[in-house]
């Protein structure tokens, strides 16, 4: 197949690496005779895992039919290379939804399984892996194999989560969510500080299926951690008033690009502080329920095109880690006060309930609290920050979600995740050359203690 060599990047722009992109254009063609390779959907992880360095990169845009669609049960069946998007388009008119989605909509069925991607929904719902039927699985010496819970669930459980190493997957079957219309009712609750976030986080009154907490991560002394808990749920029918019209009728959302790089002074201290007492008070004051699009709730930054380059040419790092509920409150703090003590500003601070352990062996989530920072590079120093970032994960029994990540150690990585080893021996066993590789793989020394 024909490659291109180019420099690319995940979403926070950094690292930008060389690879070599084949782009096939249909299922058949999908496999790679390249002895490195590494699938890639939409670039949308933040850092180098879709990145192969000098290696090549199978580009899976162009596979992406949508196969069989069973509208009574809500079961689709798509290739992976299959944007969220599509999919969409596709079942909300029909009264299906995603049963997990990420805040982001630009995504590919692939990078949900191979990342286990999970939402708002994650402490009721689980992650994306608990919703897939089947997967078919293009291994390292050419074979397919369907992989599902039921059959070669030892395989299905390394690659859910196992962020495209053990294998490209060629298609998804997948179970929907139904909905009763195309809108979220949304209500918001203030929080002055931590504790008060917390205390509404935890409150079953509260709660509704997606809930996610806004946190002012420049606030600071009594104010730490005051932000804003978000709780939505699809509208049912009689939630919306009378004579309504197409109830799955979605509203087309405007479009904007920003259309340059921002210079690096552009998101400041100064600039974040005056937004985030702005966004505080403004979100704060909606404690009525409303009613709300999906497209606005679910993917509020999607309408605005490559918001990527507001962070500037150097880049960003989200920075997301999950801390289990027995020392989330205590670990989350630490990690704020941290933050704080660096006068670095995190233009997005985002912390959500995540509910049980995923089963995949390398998925991210685990019973706690994950809080979610887009950090801009603007010197090393950023880097110094979050290795401390990651003792504090360590010391409270956390881990870093790899689908952001672009600079852990291996030594973390190891601690992190203790059921790496029972992944290793199926990645050895399916994969006995390490054929599938990336650039976050070589970084993580995934393989390098194997046989
Ligand atoms: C704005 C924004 C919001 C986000 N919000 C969330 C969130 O709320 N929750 C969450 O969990 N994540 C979130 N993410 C991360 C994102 O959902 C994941 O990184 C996802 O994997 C990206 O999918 P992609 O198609 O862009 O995959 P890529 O970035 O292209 O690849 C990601 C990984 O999937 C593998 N992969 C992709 N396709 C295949 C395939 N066909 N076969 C095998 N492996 C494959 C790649 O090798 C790589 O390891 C967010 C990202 C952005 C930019």
């Amino acid at each position: 197949m024909p490659t291109l060599t180019a420099s690319i990047s995940g979403w926070g722009r950094y690292p930008v690496q060389s690879c070599e992109l084949e782009r096939p254009e249909r299922y058949a063609d999908l496999g790679s005779d390249a002895a490195s390779v590494i699938a890639r959907g939409q670039g949308r992880s933040y850092g180098d895992a879709a990145l192969n360095e000098n290696r090549r990169v199978l580009l899976t845009e162009r596979v992406n039919r949508l196969l069989d669609f069973d509208v009574d049960n809500g079961i689709l069946r798509a290739e992976a290379g299959a944007t969220l998007a599509e999919i969409l388009g596709v079942i909300v008119p029909k009264g299906w939804f995603l049963p997990v989605t990420p805040g982001t909509k630009f995504v590919s069925l692939g990078g949900c399984v191979a990342a286990d991607v999970h939402g708002k929904n994650h402490h009721h719902d689980g992650s994306f892996g608990d919703f897939v039927l089947a997967i078919e699985l293009i291994l390292a010496d050419d074979s397919r194999v369907t992989c599902s819970a039921a059959e070669n669930p030892e395989l299905f459980w390394a690659t859910v989560g196992g962020m495209g190493l053990t294998g490209i997957i060629g298609e998804v079957k997948f179970k929907l969510a139904p909905i009763q219309s195309a809108h979220m009712m949304v209500r918001h609750h203030a929080a002055g500080n931590l504790e008060q976030l917390f205390q509404l986080l935890e409150d079953p009154g509260r709660d509704d299926r997606y809930t996610v907490a806004w946190i002012d991560c420049l606030a600071n002394g009594q104010s730490l951690g005051r932000g804003v808990v978000m709780c939505g749920h699809h509208a049912a029918a009689e939630e919306l008033p009378a004579g309504f019209g197409n109830v799955f009728a979605a509203k087309p959302e405007r479009s904007r690009q920003v259309p340059f790089d921002f210079p690096g002074w552009v998101l400041n201290p100064l600039s974040i502080g005056a937004f985030n007492a702005l966004y505080y008070r403004h979100e704060g004051k909606k404690q009525q329920p409303f009613l709300t699009g999906y497209d606005p709730y679910f993917y509020p930054l999607d309408s605005i095109g490559q918001w990527n380059r507001m962070y500037g040419k150097r880049g960003f790092l989200q920075y997301q880690c999950v801390i289990p509920d027995a020392t989330g409150y205590e670990g989350i703090k630490a990690l704020l006060l941290e933050l704080s003590a660096s006068r670095r500003s995190s233009f997005l601070a985002v912390l959500k309930r995540l509910g049980a352990q995923g089963r995949g062996l390398l998925s991210f989530p685990v019973a706690g609290y994950t809080l979610a920072l887009d950090l801009p590079i603007r010197d090393d120093g950023l880097f110094v920050l979050l290795n401390k970032l990651d003792e504090i994960v360590l010391r409270h029994g956390g881990r870093v979600y790899l689908a952001k990540d672009a600079r852990l150690s291996a030594d973390s990585f190891r601690s992190m995740y203790p059921r790496y080893g029972e992944w290793l021996k199926i990645k050895n066993a399916v994969d006995p050359q390490n054929r599938f590789s990336s650039s976050l793989a070589r970084r993580l020394g995934v393989r390098s203690d194997a046989t």
